[in-house]
């Protein structure tokens, strides 16, 4: 890290400028980069033979080993002579050079599933087994230039160079004691040569502290630069005038949404600026609440701006406010990439002069060229499409204005005061409708459920999307856009027609409302379509090659169904029967539960990828996990007081 000096770690340039770029400029840097996971490479006692088992074995290679190609593969095939006396079949794919440094009279330890339909093993791993080999083989996250190897050797060598090394302890003292916090040396041992994954979970304890210290410190500072914005004067909301508003919506607000738009007109009447997360499940109404709050601004003679990630949700919203906001009087704009240069410039000279009260924008609002009269709100929906140096120039264009920022991806209240630390929280848990009434399947491409559901949603004259990974010709398989719609126009005639990020936008406008006019009710698109689009009649999604896409998209585009309370059907389809067993999968099969979704995404991702902050150095969770060591999350928020 920062604090030490930059070494030479190793002979090759190109490794030593991989490891730079890693920010692994010390011995000490080295060490600190510990294990992603390790490798158990403890003998099989018993072979049970069954199905994809795991296996590791110790033995001699009995046969000379012979490799076929099978067009662009290989397989090679040979015969193991296992620490369990048995003789193994063992196939290793596409390993071509394999054949050539195997040795027949040296002692291996092989990794490898049981395939019980051929009775022989897929060969995963495959070490020289000089009696050095470890119980647990550290598997550290590397770039492509440095092969695991390298570094192992390298650990090997920083390793021996411990006693003389000096760590920075970026702890407060009194945590080592009170949190069972192992002093650094000891973790590393542990960690870099571990001997049971009991000790590997202690050790770990350091640098989750470590983490989470080094994240809510940043979020301090954030929040405590935040909390210096001062109004200069508050004009204050009248809430008569606001629920007089709330009255004349064509619908009931939900006690949710009253309660969060409660939150934000007591932030907008502080005189401190607002910082506000709205976060709710996709379906539960946030788009209303943005409203009201962008009316109350202008209650208070304030311009407001609504920003969206794509033109398409951008001009959805200004449907949206000029329907909610028609008899008010409120002079409502649009900024986006596709408008016309003598277009643009009329909005931006309406913004400067304040002849416009409200404007719905996309990222063309970012740039320089665009000033506000009196900018007193921003709302930014699907805010992890923007980053943080985004939401700095809209900081610049308004000092003193209040923010929203709204959310799609709902998580649990502990989980989302840490990770959302820097913001004050509401959230929409109910959903305007008694209940959404969308079921959702696995099935094979081949199922007949899949014609039986677009033949059924038909004749109720309601819409239906079909989603798949790719636009066109696909080299890793996947279903294209154009492949489906041969297909399915092919099934039904003149029903059919594509949408996908390669078209121009009025080209991607006139395609969604033919496909809500039901001019063309059945919708081939890429995920373009998974943010905000509101198509009330919409009752099918059809979601190809689902198990390509992470869960929070696969939530998201099922969330554009059923939106008027009706039954709705998701069918989430996968080209082979093997990948119908998908613990993923299965959890949207199970719950609609955006929370839940969102919690066991958590496993997998950082925070980043919430707060849409990836780059904008964020610190990072490594070993930390937001979902498994919330305790640990908790106990450092405690500590720093957020
Ligand atoms: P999201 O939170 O995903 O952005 P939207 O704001 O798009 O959800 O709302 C989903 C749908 O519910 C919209 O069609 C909206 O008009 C409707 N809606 C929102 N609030 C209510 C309500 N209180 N009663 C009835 N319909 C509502
Ligand atoms: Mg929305």
């Amino acid at each position: 890290m920062f604090y030490n000096k930059r070494m030479k770690l190793s002979s090759s340039a190109r490794i030593q400028t991989a490891l730079e770029t890693m920010g692994i400029l010390s011995y000490e840097d080295v060490l600190r980069h510990v294990p992603r996971t390790y490798e158990d490479l403890s003998l099989s006692e018993s072979v049970l033979k069954v199905d994809r088992q795991r296996i590791v074995l110790q033995g001699h290679v009995a046969t000379q080993p012979k490799m076929f190609r099978h067009g662009r593969f290989t397989s090679t095939t040979f015969k193991f002579l296992a620490h369990d006396h048995h003789l193994y079949s063992v196939v290793a794919f596409n390993r071509p050079f394999f054949a050539k440094s195997i040795q027949l009279n040296t002692l291996y330890r092989l990794v490898a599933t049981y395939d019980a339909k051929r009775s022989s093993l897929n060969l995963m791993n495959f070490y020289q087994d000089d009696g050095s080999l470890p119980v647990l083989k550290p598997v550290y996250r590397l770039p492509e230039d440095i092969p695991q190897y390298v570094f192992t050797r390298l650990v090997k060598k920083a390793m021996t160079l411990l006693p003389t090394l000096s760590f920075q302890r970026f702890l407060p003292e009194s945590f080592y004691a009170i949190h069972h916090v192992m002093p650094i040396e000891k973790a590393l041992s542990i960690l870099h040569y571990p001997t049971s994954l009991t000790d590997v979970e202690k050790a770990s304890r350091l640098f989750k502290f470590e983490e989470a210290y080094a994240y809510f410190s940043y979020m301090k500072q954030r929040k405590l630069t935040q909390q210096a914005l001062r109004k200069q004067a508050i004009d204050t909301i009248s809430y008569g005038k606001v629920v007089d508003k709330i009255e004349r919506l064509p619908y009931r607000l939900t006690t949710d949404q009253l309660q969060a738009l409660d939150d934000i007109v007591n932030d907008m009447n502080d005189e401190h600026v607002m910082h506000r997360l709205l976060q709710g499940d996709v379906g539960s109404g946030k788009t209303v609440v943005a409203v009201m709050a962008l009316y109350a601004n202008a209650l208070r003679g304030q311009q407001g701006v609504l920003m969206a990630p794509t033109d398409t949700l951008a001009k959805q919203h200004l449907q949206t406010l000029q329907s909610l906001l028609k008899d008010d009087g409120l002079r409502i704009g649009l900024l986006v990439g596709s408008l016309s240069v003598s277009e643009r410039r009329s909005i931006q000279t309406q913004l400067e002069e304040g002849t416009l009260d409200l404007c719905v924008g996309t990222h063309a609002v970012f740039s320089e060229n665009v000033t506000f009269m009196n900018l007193g709100l921003v709302v930014i929906d699907e805010q992890h499409r923007f980053g943080i140096a985004q939401r700095e120039k809209l900081r610049l264009k308004g000092p003193h204005a209040d923010f929203l920022m709204m959310s799609a991806t709902p998580i649990p209240r502990s989980l989302a005061m840490s990770i959302y630390a820097n913001m004050d929280l509401s959230t929409l848990n109910q959903f305007p409708y008694e209940k959404r009434n969308v079921q959702t399947y696995l099935v094979q491409d081949d199922n007949a459920l899949i014609d039986y559901t677009i033949q059924l949603a038909l004749e109720q004259h309601k819409r239906i999307y079909i989603l798949a990974p790719a636009i066109d010709q696909s080299s890793t398989g996947k279903q294209t856009v154009d492949a489906l719609y041969d297909r399915y126009a092919f099934k039904y005639p003149r029903l059919v027609s594509t949408l996908h990020g390669k078209l121009k936008a009025e080209e991607k406008t006139r395609i969604l409302q033919q496909f809500a006019s039901g001019q063309f009710p059945i919708l081939i698109s890429t995920t373009v379509i998974e943010v905000g689009i509101d198509v009330k009649e919409a009752s099918v999604m059809i979601i190809h090659d689902a198990n390509t896409f992470g869960l929070a998209t696969l939530h998201q585009l099922r969330g554009r169904i059923g939106r008027d309370g009706s039954e709705a059907t998701c069918l989430l389809v996968t080209q082979t029967e093997a990948l119908l067993e998908n613990e993923r999968l299965d959890v949207l099969v199970k719950t609609n539960d955006g929370f839940v979704i969102a919690e066991h995404d958590l496993e997998i991702r950082g925070p980043g990828e919430l707060l849409g902050e990836k780059q904008a150095g964020v610190p990072s969770f490594n070993v930390l996990n937001l979902v498994k060591d919330r305790a640990i999350l908790e106990a450092v928020r405690h500590f720093i007081a957020l």
